[in-house]
C-alpha cells in the first residue's frame, strides 16, 4: 500500500516524512519518536526537560485553551473549567460513568443518558473527542516545537479494554488535531515493544503488562506469536491508581494533626497544598525511609513502613486483579515469562516486590515506566514507515468503511488500517415509530458525511414487525475476509428477519484515488467534525421535540396552564435553533427544555406508577 505524508499548511504532499508515538493518557501524556541516529526511541522534551504532559485542559472565560502544566494549576482555582481525566468519557454515555459522576468536579451533562457524553464549560458544550484532540493538538505543536518540522502522522496508543467505540472517538480525535493517525495500538502491546519483545518473530513469548498510573490500574496478559499480538485477558480498575496512594498519605496526617476531613474540604488551598506534599512524600519514599517536611510550620512525617501499610490492601487489590486475568486467560502465575512493569506508580517498591512474588519472578523495569508506552508506540511507528525492513506488517484495509446513519453520518465499523480479516458487529434501532424496514447504505472513506465518502453498496433490511421507535434491534455485521470482500449483514433480533450482501471494498482504488481520499480527509477534518457535532446536536434536538409532543398530547391534562405555556414556548425556542448552525445554542435550548420538563415528566410519571399499584388503567 502507498505511503504518503501530507503536510497540512501547505496542503502538499511529502514522501520520509516522520511519525511520532503517543501515550494519550489518564493523568499524563506524551509524544515519542526514533531517534534518526541512534535509531532508538526517545521522548520529546521541553528545555524544562519534562516529557510528561498533565491531560488537563483549562478554558479561561475569553475561551482560550491551556493544556498541561498550567491547566494543572487551575484545578483547584477553577475547577468547573479545568477538565481532567477526559479519556474516562471518551466512547462513553452517562448511564456508562454514573457511578462515579461526583469524581468529575466539571459538568458532565446528564439529560441524554444514551447517547456520547458531553461536558459543559460556560455557554460551550464539548465533546470527550474535543477534549482529547486539544491534549493531542498540544503534543502534535510540541513535537513540531522540537523537532523543527511538521508533524501529521502518529501512531496512538489505547487501552487493551477500550471498545470499538472509544478506539473510533481516539481516532476521531487524532483527526481533530490535525493527525493522520496510522494506527492505533494496544498499552500494553506497546510497553511489551519497548523491551524489544515482540521483534523476533521466532519467539513466542507469554507477557504479563502491569500498568498501575495516576488513577487507573490494568493488568494485561499478552502473547505473542509470530510477531503478533494476542491479548488473552485483561483485568483491572479503573478508578485505582497512584492518586488514591496520596489520599491515604492525606488521610495519615490529617489523623495526626487535629485537622478533620470536614476542615480540609473548607480550605481548598490548603488541601491542594497538602495533597501536593502527599505526592512528593510518596516518589521520595520510592528512594528513602522517611520523608519530613513542613507545611505552615508543621511537620509532615512519614516513614516507608508507615506508607506501605497504608497502601498494602490497594496492592492486594491489584494482585487480585492479576490472579483474575491469569484465570480468564486459563494460565498458570508461572507460565508467564515475562512481566512488564507500566505507569509512574509501579516505582513504589513495596508494588514491585509484591508482583514479582506473585508471578514467581524479576519483573522487567529498566525502561522508563512513564514513558514506555510512547516509545512502544514510536516502535510501532517506525515499523509502519517501513524503517524496520524485518518485520512484515500485517495486511490492512487502506480506506475506512461503515454505513449511513441518521442525518447522513458515516458510522465506521471497520476503520482504515485495521487488520484483515476482520469481523465486527453493532447494534442500530429505528427512528421511526412501526418502521418496518430500514436501508443499509455502505460507503468506503474518511469523510464525517457518506455524500463525501464512496458508496460501495445498499440494500432494504423488511419485514420488521410494527414496534415503537428505538425498540427494534438491528444487529449490521461487517465481515472483510482476507481477500478484501466485504459481507454486510442485518438482522433485526427481536423478530430474526434477516439479510445479507456481498461487496468487493477495494475495486477499482488506484493509489491516485487513495491519496485524495486520504489528503481530503485531513484538510477537512475540522468542518466534518462540526457537521457531525451539528447533525448529532439536530438530530437529538428533533428526537426531544418529537417525545416531548408526544408526552403533552397524553399528558395534557396533568399538566398546568404555566408548564404548557412555559413548554411550548421552550419547545419553540428548540425548534428555532434547530434551522441555525450553531450546536452550542441547540444544546442549550434541549438542555432548558429538559429542566423545564423533568419537573411535570418526574411527576407524570410517579403518578401512573401509583395508579398502577391501585390497578387502575391510565
Ligand atoms: P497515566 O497512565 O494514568 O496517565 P502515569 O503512568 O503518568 O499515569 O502515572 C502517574 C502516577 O505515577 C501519579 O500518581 C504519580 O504520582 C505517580 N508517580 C510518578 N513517579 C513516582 C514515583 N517515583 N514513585 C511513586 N509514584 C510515582
Ligand atoms: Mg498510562
Amino acid at each position: 500500500m502507498a505511503k504518503i505524508g501530507i503536510n497540512i499548511a501547505t496542503g502538499s504532499l511529502q514522501k520520509e516524512e516522520i511519525i511520532v508515538g503517543i501515550d494519550l493518557g489518564t493523568t499524563n501524556s506524551l509524544v515519542s519518536v526514533i531517534h534518526p541516529d541512534t535509531k532508538q526511541p526517545i521522548a520529546l522534551k521541553e528545555h524544562n526537560n519534562a516529557s510528561l504532559v498533565p491531560s488537563i485542559i483549562y478554558f479561561d472565560e475569553f475561551g482560550n485553551i491551556t493544556v498541561g502544566e498550567p491547566a494543572k494549576d487551575k484545578l483547584i482555582s477553577a475547577p468547573q473549567n479545568t477538565i481532567f481525566s477526559a479519556k474516562r468519557l471518551i466512547g462513553k454515555s452517562f448511564n456508562d460513568i454514573k457511578e462515579n459522576a461526583s469524581f468529575f468536579s466539571y459538568k458532565v451533562i446528564d439529560d441524554n443518558k444514551e447517547g456520547l457524553v458531553k461536558v459543559q464549560v460556560g455557554d460551550k458544550f464539548y465533546s470527550p473527542v474535543e477534549l482529547s484532540s486539544f491534549i493531542l493538538k498540544e503534543l502534535k505543536q510540541r513535537a513540531e516545537h522540537i523537532l523543527k518540522t511538521p508533524v501529521n502522522k502518529a501512531v496512538i496508543t489505547v487501552p487493551a479494554y477500550f471498545n470499538d467505540a472509544q478506539r473510533q472517538a481516539t481516532r476521531d480525535a487524532g483527526k481533530l488535531a490535525g493527525l493522520d493517525v496510522l494506527r492505533i495500538i494496544n498499552e500494553p502491546t506497546a510497553a511489551s515493544l519497548a523491551y524489544g519483545l515482540g521483534l523476533n518473530k521466532t519467539v513466542d513469548k507469554t507477557i504479563a503488562v502491569y500498568d498501575l498510573g495516576g488513577g487507573t490500574f490494568d493488568v494485561s496478559i499478552l502473547k505473542i506469536s509470530n510477531g503478533i499480538f494476542e491479548v488473552l485477558a485483561t483485568n483491572g480498575d479503573t478508578y485505582l491508581g497512584g492518586d488514591d496512594m496520596d489520599n491515604l498519605i492525606v488521610k495519615y496526617w490529617l489523623n495526626q494533626s487535629a485537622i478533620s476531613e470536614d476542615e480540609l474540604k473548607m480550605n481548598q488551598q490548603f488541601a491542594q497544598a497538602i495533597r501536593l506534599k502527599a505526592q512528593a512524600a510518596k516518589i521520595k519514599l520510592s528512594e528513602t525511609d522517611i520523608f519530613e517536611e513542613e507545611l505552615n510550620g508543621d511537620k509532615l512525617i512519614i516513614t516507608r513502613s508507615i506508607f506501605e501499610e497504608l497502601i498494602e490492601p490497594l496492592v492486594t487489590k491489584t494482585i487480585n486483579s492479576c490472579r483474575a486475568a491469569l484465570k480468564d486467560a486459563s494460565l498458570k502465575a508461572s507460565d508467564v515469562e515475562v512481566i512488564v512493569m507500566v505507569g509512574g506508580s509501579t516505582r513504589v517498591p513495596l508494588v514491585k516486590e509484591r508482583v514479582s512474588q506473585f508471578f514467581g519472578r524479576q519483573v522487567n523495569d529498566s525502561v522508563n515506566p512513564d514513558e514506555i508506552v510512547a516509545l512502544g508506540a514510536a516502535i510501532q511507528a517506525d515499523i509502519l514507515a517501513g524503517n524496520n525492513k524485518e518485520l512484515l506488517l500485517l495486511d490492512v484495509t487502506p480506506l475506512s468503511l461503515g454505513i449511513e446513519t441518521m442525518g447522513g453520518l458515516m458510522d465506521v465499523l471497520i476503520p482504515r488500517n485495521s487488520k484483515i480479516p476482520h469481523s465486527i458487529s453493532r447494534q442500530y434501532t429505528t427512528y421511526k415509530d412501526g418502521q418496518g424496514g430500514i436501508k443499509i447504505s455502505v460507503f468506503q472513506g474518511e469523510r464525517d458525511m457518506v455524500n463525501d465518502n464512496r458508496k460501495l453498496a445498499e440494500f432494504n433490511l423488511t419485514g420488521i414487525p410494527g414496534m415503537p421507535a428505538g425498540l427494534p434491534k438491528v444487529e449490521v455485521s461487517f465481515l472483510l475476509n482476507a481477500d478484501g470482500i466485504l459481507v454486510v449483514k442485518a438482522k433485526e433480533l427481536r423478530s430474526g428477519v434477516a439479510q445479507s450482501i456481498e461487496v468487493r471494498s477495494q475495486l477499482d482504488l488506484t493509489d491516485d484515488t487513495l491519496e485524495k481520499m486520504l489528503l481530503d480527509s485531513i484538510t477537512h477534518a475540522k468542518e466534518d467534525i462540526a457537521t457531525r457535532a451539528l447533525v448529532e446536536a439536530r438530530t437529538e434536538g428533533e428526537q426531544l421535540l418529537s417525545t416531548t409532543e408526544k408526552f403533552i398530547q397524553k399528558n395534557a391534562s396533568l399538566l398546568s396552564s404555566d408548564e404548557l405555556v412555559l413548554t411550548a414556548s421552550a419547545m419553540q425556542a428548540l425548534q428555532l435553533a434547530l434551522t441555525m448552525n450553531d450546536k452550542d445554542l441547540i444544546h442549550t435550548k434541549i438542555e432548558e427544555l429538559n429542566e423545564l420538563s423533568r419537573p411535570y415528566a418526574e411527576r407524570v410519571m410517579d403518578m401512573a406508577v401509583s395508579n398502577a399499584m391501585k390497578g387502575k388503567v391510565i
